[in-house]
């Protein structure tokens, strides 16, 4: 996105940006831009920033040298909502500040995330952790949401009869599936936040979290342009060799044919990769 159709950070704080059936990301606040990055960079840097003339130059020196502590001066506080099992990811990212949900304290709602057709599809056959790419049977996919539907309704049942007996909350809620939508307070700043979109916008990524980490890119993107302009080029879509796919490749551009055990290395890796 250009600066001219830069969206306004302040008209997306207090939005429930809409994720899924029932999820959402709402920006609560931020504190900090592109100019905050700035700012600490030439302090560190002093007069020896005078030969990067632009703003859009100094951070895009800053993140191609992974000069990255700059970034932390941009803090970024959200209210997510989310099924469990995206909860439980996102988690896994320990350099935030997470305030959530206590299910010992709350009682829960009947909220539960059901996929959108498109997004029921098979186990992928060259990914063990991801899906295919063509959609289930259209028949067998409905079949698979009422299933969730009757057992979410039953295990719900279960939990409010529990609740409705006496039984404490931090008992009843044991068998609520992975699917109950939860809620939590995450502030990050914006180094870890670019980290965090890194790996959860990765097509490895389990889609439903990669649904969440579009909408947390679209904020930074708002608060942060020309550093979101930069994560982009030099990390999110930048490419890395290893040294010996290094080595192939100049191979190749010299003209050279690769022999077979130059082909057993990739063979290799492919397995490596498949595991
Ligand atoms: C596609 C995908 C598949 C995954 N599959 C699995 C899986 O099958 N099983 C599983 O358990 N996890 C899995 N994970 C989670 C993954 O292993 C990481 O735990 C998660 O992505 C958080 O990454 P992180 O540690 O870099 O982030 P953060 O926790 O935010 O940490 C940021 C950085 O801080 C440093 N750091 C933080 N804490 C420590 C520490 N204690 N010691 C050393 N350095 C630290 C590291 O440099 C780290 O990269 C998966 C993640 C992805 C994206």
């Amino acid at each position: 996105m250009s600066s001219s159709t830069r969206e306004d950070p302040q008209a997306l704080v207090g939005q429930e940006l809409k994720v899924h059936n029932a999820g959402f990301v709402r920006l609560i606040d931020f504190m900090g831009d592109d100019a905050a990055i700035i700012a600490a960079a030439r302090v560190s840097y002093g007069a020896g920033t005078r030969s990067i003339r632009t703003h859009r130059g100094l951070i895009r020196y800053l993140m191609r040298n992974r000069h990255t502590s700059p970034f932390e001066m941009v803090e970024l506080k959200f209210h997510i909502k989310a099924p469990i099992f995206v909860e439980r990811q996102w988690f896994r990212h320990r350099t935030a500040s997470i305030n959530s949900i206590s299910q010992r304290y709350s009682e829960m709602r009947e909220e539960f995330f059901i996929p959108e057709p498109y997004a029921i599809r098979p186990q992928s056959e060259t990914n063990r952790q991801g899906r295919a790419e063509e959609p289930m049977l259209q028949e067998t996919a409905q079949w698979a949401i009422e299933q969730w539907q009757k057992v979410n309704h039953e295990t719900y049942s279960l939990y409010h009869q529990l609740l409705e007996v006496g039984m404490s909350r931090e008992l009843a809620r044991i068998d609520l599936p992975l699917s109950l939508y939860t809620e939590w307070y995450w502030k990050i700043n914006l180094h870890n936040c670019l980290h965090f979109l890194s790996l959860r916008l990765d097509p490895h990524a389990q889609e439903e979290i990669r649904d969440y980490a579009q909408v947390i890119a679209r904020c930074v993107r708002a608060i942060a342009p020309i550093t979101y302009e930069a994560f982009e080029d030099y990390v999110l879509d930048a490419v890395t060799f290893s040294k010996t796919e290094m080595q192939l490749l100049q191979k190749l551009l010299r003209g050279e044919q690769l022999t077979s055990d130059d082909l057993d290395h990739g063979e290799t890796w492919r397995r490596e990769f498949e595991r």
